[in-house]
């Protein structure tokens, strides 16, 4: 058998000091475990990324690094949410490992899935998602929110797995061509599918957060969804551009209208020209303002220097045998 290979488990902590002593231990036997069965490579490691927590979850992840081989830590200088602290993850383990796993610190989601995701790995997937196969420990409120955050991302543009948040395996590569989108709203879940590599996916059951609270309230998760859409698509300025041009055509239709009740003689004076340019108008603003967004949104697009293409296998005559 070929050599396993080497796993970092990188998992995002923002006050988290409730229950990092429970995460630490669970994912430490599961390494353990994935050692023994010879699935994974004894260098592997799960890193613990500390974004800029103000409680002592950094003290907890240094002290657990001198007693626990397999624990180690990077602190960052300041809270920069989520999605940059495990982009920071994993751009710190890219280079140490062949496959990285990130997971929440709270353990909703199924540690054992990632067992999983391993295999899946080894059968020539480059990305495996985990997936939510049931919300039912979610609240309500959550539950609905969160579904349609999903939909709703998905008809602005940014196409999203459907129920899986940051819960995936990524290939050493699938990693590296990451780091090649030099965007800073980071929005990983828009992100990763766009890599393009060979992907899976892996069902698991969301659990209720182990300790501590949720560090994404109401107020985070609009920001978070806004912040999805507005850094990925720019659907919302076509669709002002198409507003513009519906309401032309409607007051194109009206003019006809407003003609036929001006020759019928059912109008006051002043209405008919009063009405059509209000339309009119209004409409040549919206088609012009949406004109001028469509070039910011080029603008915009062309910012972001994301990669053209990704190659994946090239054959050429040193590969011939
Ligand atoms: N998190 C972070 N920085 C933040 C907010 C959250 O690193 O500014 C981490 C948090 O510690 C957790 C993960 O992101 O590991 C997801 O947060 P949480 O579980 O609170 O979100 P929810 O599951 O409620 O959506
Ligand atoms: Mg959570």
């Amino acid at each position: 058998m070929t050599t396993p290979a080497t796993l970092y488990i990188v998992v995002p902590c923002y006050n988290e000091s409730e229950v990092f002593p429970i995460t630490s231990a669970e994912l430490t036997a599961l390494l353990k475990e994935m050692i023994a069965q010879d699935k994974i490579s004894e260098s592997s490691r799960i890193l613990f990324v500390d974004d800029g927590s103000r409680d002592n979850t950094w003290e907890l992840i240094s002290t657990e690094y001198s007693s626990n081989k397999y624990v180690c830590g990077l602190k960052l200088a300041c809270n920069v949410g989520h999605q940059n602290a495990l982009f920071a993850g994993l751009m710190a383990a890219k280079d140490k490992c062949d496959i990285t796993v990130s997971i929440d610190a709270d353990l909703q989601d199924d540690t054992n899935a990632i067992i999983e995701m391993v295999d899946k790995f080894y059968q020539g997937n480059d990305i495996v998602y985990g997936v939510r196969s049931s919300r039912k420990k979610d609240s309500f409120f959550k539950r609905t929110t969160a579904q349609s955050f999903y939909k709703f991302m998905n008809k602005m543009g940014a196409k999203t797995v459907y129920n899986h948040a940051d819960f995936r395996l990524m290939s050493r590569r699938a990693v590296e061509q990451l780091s090649n989108y030099s965007e800073r709203n980071m929005f990983l879940r828009g992100i990763v599918p766009l890599i393009g590599y060979k992907s899976d996916c892996v069902y698991y059951d969301r659990k209720e957060r182990v300790a501590g609270e949720s560090k994404y309230p109401l107020k985070k998760m609009i920001n978070f969804a806004f912040d999805g859409i507005t850094s990925f698509s720019i659907k919302p300025i076509t669709f002002i551009f198409t507003l513009g041009i519906i309401i032309i055509i409607c007051s194109l239709i009206a003019a006809v209208y407003a003609f036929v009740a001006y020759f019928c003689g059912n109008t006051v004076p002043g209405w008919t020209s009063l009405m059509l340019s209000i339309w009119f108008l209004g409409g040549v603003q919206l088609v012009s303002v949406g004109l001028i967004g469509q070039y910011i949104g080029k603008i915009y697009i062309e910012s972001k220097k994301r990669p053209r293409y990704n190659n994946e296998i090239f054959l050429g005559d040193e590969d011939r045998n």
